[in-house]
């Protein structure tokens, strides 16, 4: 059976934008996710509103506190913008992302808004502990990355908003930055597993740490009782091994078509000991 087309409208500015989104209209961005999902069945929208070259979503800030990015930049014009370089983990999350056609028109916002807890962007926002700058007709208002998280596939956005912005707070000190991900092959891979952290390290000892786990739960998962029994320990794998039990615990997988349960738990605890070896590898 032929589907109906779905009619699309581009609007000029933000304010004919949110007009578009009070009538019901569904934003589209890059389309990288939602064109799919249209074709699959599982988003049927009444219409659609454009919002990939909306001014007001594609701007890039530097302020005092951190860096607004812009909801509608591609993961390909975040890369190359120098402001992102004091984001390591940013770049190396995005850098994995598809390939280069899909990094060329998927956006950050559209990534987030997915709520996939494969989603790769969120690993980096989460770690960043980013906040979501949201506009509507009412309003603008700003939720931490885990709160506008609900759920998989699910989200803090009200019918008529808009993600405007990512805010990115500065980080203090020079925190190294890990991002690996574990899939079925090696190229445009959905993650299996995946793992993201910025370690703070003083005298060859673990002195803060921040760790997200991305297709291990209903969510990325920073889980916080292992980031704190790493305060204190030498960068060394034997030092970490006793935690890999406490991070599988903390995991909520679930089998599907790329995985079971039982191997997403056993790679989240392998991934931890990756980076235990990459820290201590010699830069
Ligand atoms: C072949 C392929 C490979 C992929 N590989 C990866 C991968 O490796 N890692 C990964 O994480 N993802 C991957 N994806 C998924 C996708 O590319 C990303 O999630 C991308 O960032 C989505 O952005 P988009 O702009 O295309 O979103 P869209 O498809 O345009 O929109 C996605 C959702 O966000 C909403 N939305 C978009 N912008 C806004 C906004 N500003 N405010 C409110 N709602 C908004 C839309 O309504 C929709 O619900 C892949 C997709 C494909 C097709």
């Amino acid at each position: 059976m032929r589907r109906r087309p779905i009619p699309a409208v581009k609007p000029a500015d933000l304010g004919e934008a949110l007009r578009y989104l009070a009538e019901g209209g569904k934003p589209l961005a890059g389309g990288t996710d939602l064109l799919v999902a249209i074709r699959k069945g599982t988003e049927n929208p009444p219409f659609l509103v454009y919002v990939g070259e909306l001014p007001e979503l594609r701007v890039l800030r530097e302020t005092a506190e951190g860096l607004e990015v812009g909801a509608a930049l591609t993961h390909a014009e975040l890369l190359a913008h120098p402001a992102t370089a004091r984001f390591p983990i940013l770049r190396q999350v995005l850098a994995t992302i598809g390939s280069p056609a899909i990094r060329a028109m998927g956006t950050l916002g559209g990534n987030l808004v997915t709520a996939s807890p494969a989603g790769d962007g969120l690993v980096a926002l989460y770690l960043l502990e980013a906040r979501v700058r949201l506009v509507s007709a009412a309003g603008e208002r700003e939720l931490p990355v885990a709160e506008f998280i609900q759920g998989p596939r699910q989200t803090a956005l009200r019918p008529g908003e808009l993600v405007r912005a990512l805010f990115l707070p500065y980080l203090e000190g020079q925190p190294l930055s890990f991002f690996r991900k574990v899939g079925r092959r090696q190229a445009l891979v959905i993650a299996v597993a995946s793992l993201g952290a910025l370690v703070w390290v003083e005298g060859g000892r673990v002195a803060q740490a921040r760790l997200a786990l991305g297709s291990v739960a209903p969510t990325v998962l920073r889980p916080r009782e292992v980031e704190q029994a790493l305060v204190g320990r030498p960068v060394r794998p034997e030092a970490w091994a006793d935690l890999v039990p406490l991070l599988c615990a903390a995991t909520q997988p679930i089998s599907d078509l790329r995985a079971s349960a039982e191997y997403r738990r056993k790679v989240a605890g392998r991934l931890l000991l990756a980076l235990a070896q990459a820290l201590a590898r010699p830069a």
